[in-house]
This record gives structure tokens, sequence and C-alpha cells, in this order.
């Protein structure tokens, strides 16, 4: 079978499509051939190298597809048929620790993410532990369904988990063309806050305002803290949802209304930031770290995707023989929404 590998890290290059022998499947783990798999910024960052990877990998976390065959245990506790549609949960967790029994699995010591430091899906099969595998909704198609899991997963988890956003906050969402910002709006609006966004470009505007954003900023053409401050009367917003990092951060607090929490999940414009805590405790605001979600976010997202509250946005589709033209895609930014690959 085919996969997408890295035998070392570096620029678009070191994708290659290997010739594999067809993954063994544990007990408790399903056989899938996968139909369709998402790219992440995640898997830019592995393929040019970040601690943890161990080569040769298997890029990407998350895929869709068909099941094939159930290992024992798996066919036992869960009611997989060879045929089903399902979609990959990516999370490895160990399923025994206190984190894992309280639905914490992202807390848990041996939290592993598919395609970072457990091999990855993009390959025509895969076995994944049956836990982590979820019926494809009805409603999605492979592709939005391989974009679904692990951008809706930490944007939700972002939003309710750690932020505890509520009807009728404010909150300033940035980036409204990235997959969890384009995840982040719909929710958000689903629940009943008042969104604000970021575009980089005029002709993004109009599909932020498909989502549900209520103002949306073009941080090339106006500042966004102060812009945010004019759109509050001053205020400020209740949450704001970080991950562009170093370029944003100042915008973010400034955005921040006494009280508000920051939660962020990304450093993609840099990791290293300034922050003055007086500013910080008198104005009693929070900072919170979040990183991917919980099995349990998913299903949740799920009775979003049921209730037409939330679906996720695909920008392109490549095949997996084009995997080094759809990671330039995502690089360059010109994506709105996810970027997926077909196994077809
Ligand atoms: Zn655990």
């Amino acid at each position: 079978m085919k996969a997408i590998r890295i035998h070392a890290h570096g620029n678009r290059q070191v994708l290659q499509i290997d010739e594999m022998d067809y993954p063994r499947i544990a007990a408790d783990e399903v056989l899938i051939k996968v139909k369709s798999s998402a790219l992440n910024h995640l898997d830019l960052w592995v393929r040019e190298g970040i601690p943890g990877v161990s080569l040769p990998m298997i890029m990407g976390s998350d895929a869709t597809g068909i099941v094939q065959k159930a290992g024992r245990i798996a066919a036992r506790d869960y009611p997989f048929q060879k045929g089903d549609e399902v979609i990959t949960v990516p999370i490895r967790s160990c399923g025994h620790c206190a984190f894992c029994l309280s639905g914490r699995e992202n807390l848990c010591r041996e939290f592993h993410i598919p395609g970072e430091s457990v091999q990855g899906v993009q390959a025509e099969y895969i076995s994944v532990p049956a836990k982590y595998v979820l019926p494809k909704p009805g409603s999605l198609d492979w592709h939005q369904a391989a974009a679904l899991p692990l951008a809706a997963m930490t944007a939700y988890h972002m939003l309710i988990p750690k932020a505890g956003l509520k009807y009728g906050d404010w909150i300033l969402i940035y980036g409204a063309s990235s997959g969890i910002g384009s995840a982040a709006i719909q929710m958000a609006k689903a629940l009943g806050a008042t969104v604000i966004t970021t575009v980089g470009s005029d002709q993004k505007q109009e599909v932020a305002r498909q989502l549900g954003a209520d103002y949306i900023i073009n941080y090339n053409k106006q500042p966004v803290g102060k812009s945010v401050l004019q759109l509050t009367q001053g205020r400020g917003v209740d949450v704001v949802f970080e991950h562009p990092g170093a370029k944003t951060w100042n915008d973010s607090l400034r955005a921040l209304r006494k009280g508000g929490k920051l939660v962020t999940c990304g450093a993609t414009t840099g990791p290293l930031v300034k922050i003055d805590i007086r500013s910080l405790f008198i104005k009693h605001q929070q900072l919170i770290g979040s990183t991917m979600g919980t099995l349990h976010d998913v299903l949740q997202i799920l009775k979003m995707v049921d209730r037409k509250q939330f679906k996720p946005i695909v920008s392109k589709v490549f095949s997996y023989e084009d995997i080094k033209e759809a990671h330039r895609y995502l690089e360059e930014g010109e994506q709105f929404g996810k970027v997926v690959i077909d196994f077809f």
C-alpha cells in the first residue's frame, strides 16, 4: 500500500510516497481503508522538525474511511461492521490514568497525536484503536469528514472547556480562513456569542460573513486591538481566541476586557511574546493554554453537526500524489478552510 512518509526533516521535497506493508491490527484496533485525510499546520511543523518526531514517520493526523475488519476485542466491544463509514479521532492515550478515566485524555502523560509522536494516517490503510473510531456523520461528504476532527476538536476545547464561552459573550477569533478559525466562528455563533474575526484580504470577508461572523477586521488595513475596542465601546471582548502568537499578541491583550480570558493553542507567527504582569493582575485577566481536545469534545461536535450548527469548511482537495503541492498551498496561506487529500 501507499503511504506519505518523511525520512528526514526539511522542505516539501522530503515528502515521499512509499510502498509499505499493510498495517497489522491489534486486538483492540480496527483496520480502515482511508478515503480522505486533512492537512493541519502540525503536518508542516512535523515535516520541518519538532521535538518528539521519530523517523521515518507516516504523515497526517486526520483521516476518514471505510472499516475493513476489527480485531478480536474491537469486534466484541464495538458495533463496527465491514463497510462502515467512519472518522478517526487524532488522540492516542493510555486509557487508564486519572486523566484518561475522567475524559481529559489530552492531559495524559502518554498522550500522542498520530503523525506527530506516533505513526500518522496518510496511508491507504491504517489501524486505529476502536475507541477512537466514530461513525461518519451522514450529512458530511468524505472531504468534510476528513477535515473535521483535529481542527474542530481544538476549537471546541478552547471555546467551551477552557474559556467557558457563554451566550451573549463577545469573542475575538483570529484567522477566519484557518481551519480552527472557521470552526470557532460557527461554534461561537451556535453558542450565542457575538463574533469579531480577522481576515488578511477583502476577498475573504464574504466567506467569513457566511460563517456567521458579526464583525470582520482586515488586519492588513486596520489595527485589530484598536478596532475591537471601537466595536465594543471601549470595553473589550470577553474571550480572545489566539493562535497566531507573536504577531497578534499585543492586539490580543489590548482587545481583552477586564476579567477576560485569552485562550491560545498556537504560535504560527512565533512563540515569544512580552507581557506586563501588572496589567494582567490589575485587570483580573486569565491566560489559558490549550492543546487538542478530548473524545468527549468530538462527540459534542458531532451533535452540532447533526443540528446543522457546524460544518467543516474545505478549501481545496488534492490527490495524495500531489502532497507536495498540498503542503505548498497550506504554507502559502491561500486557503479558506481545510486542505484535504484523497486516497480514492
Ligand atoms: Zn492516560
